[in-house]
């Protein structure tokens, strides 16, 4: 029952109006989760870190000049009690360790939270006058930081269909709308998952899947056209 609620949560309750018969849906469930914190501590750099090790990956961000926003990978079922602040602040340490005078501000801890990691698409994303849009259809790990943007991409190409369609009466646009999203929907997801498969380390990696990951990274660091390429999909891909 609670696990019901929580998907209604997720997914919104327009959903449920496009029968069984005709959705169809896509899922994966990584097997890693992602510790959140908010701390009030100006952020410790400028950009983004995303940090890829042994134990896990680490994510620093901002949410404003004063707070801080910054995450652990940590094992499916984390409970964030399990979490002291000390602990979490020695292990963001350990990931992000670098070569250098560089090291990570600490400050206090107004929020802990576990997300889970998984992708979920639903088709189509129009059935008879239900149209869905945003994590009511589709659900990306926050990896590639991708959620909001397709969401709001979503509703451009919607508001675009509907103005079409007060104009002109036709539904051409509103027609073409599922397909349309979804173009750009599977795109984000692949990103988002090859961002997530790349940065974080698999419960039972072989050694072998360890150094391909490495290898990936390693090519983005030294190629232009590589790092090019993550950065179009990173920036946001064109509506249509
Ligand atoms: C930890 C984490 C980090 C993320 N980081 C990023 C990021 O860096 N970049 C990015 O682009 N995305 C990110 N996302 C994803 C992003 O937050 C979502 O994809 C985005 O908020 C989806 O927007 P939405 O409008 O579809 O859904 P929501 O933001 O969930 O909005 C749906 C709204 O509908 C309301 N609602 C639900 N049911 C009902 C009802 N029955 N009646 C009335 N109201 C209802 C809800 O309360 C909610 O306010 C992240 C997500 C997580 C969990």
């Amino acid at each position: 029952m609670r696990l019901r609620r929580r998907l209604r949560r997720l997914h919104g309750i327009a959903r449920a109006a496009v029968p069984d018969a005709v959705r169809r849906t896509y899922e994966r469930t990584y097997p890693y989760s992602w510790l959140g914190i908010l701390a009030d501590v100006p952020p410790s750099c400028d950009e983004l870190i995303y940090a890829r090790g042994e134990d896990g990956f680490a994510l620093h961000s901002m949410r404003s000049p004063s707070v801080s926003r910054l995450y652990l990978q940590v094992p499916n079922g984390t409970d964030p009690a399990d979490w002291s602040d000390e602990r979490i602040w020695d292990e963001l340490d350990r990931r992000f360790a670098v070569d250098g005078d560089w090291s990570l501000a600490r400050g206090p801890i107004t929020s802990k939270s576990v997300t889970p990691m998984r992708s979920h698409v639903t088709e189509p994303m129009r059935y008879g006058r239900v149209f869905l849009a945003g994590d009511a259809a589709h659900i990306v790990p926050p990896t590639g930081a991708k959620g909001l943007n397709l969401a709001v991409s979503d509703v451009q190409v919607l508001a675009r269909a509907l103005t079409h369609r007060h104009r002109t009466g036709s539904d051409e646009l509103l027609d073409s709308y599922s397909d349309l999203c979804l173009r750009r929907v599977w795109q984000a997801t692949r990103f988002s998952y090859d961002m997530t498969t790349m940065l974080h380390s698999q419960p039972n990696e072989s050694a072998f899947d360890g150094r391909v990951h490495l290898a990936r990274l390693h090519r983005l660091a030294a190629s232009r056209p590589a790092a090019a390429e993550l950065a179009a999909n990173y920036t946001g891909l064109p509506l249509d």
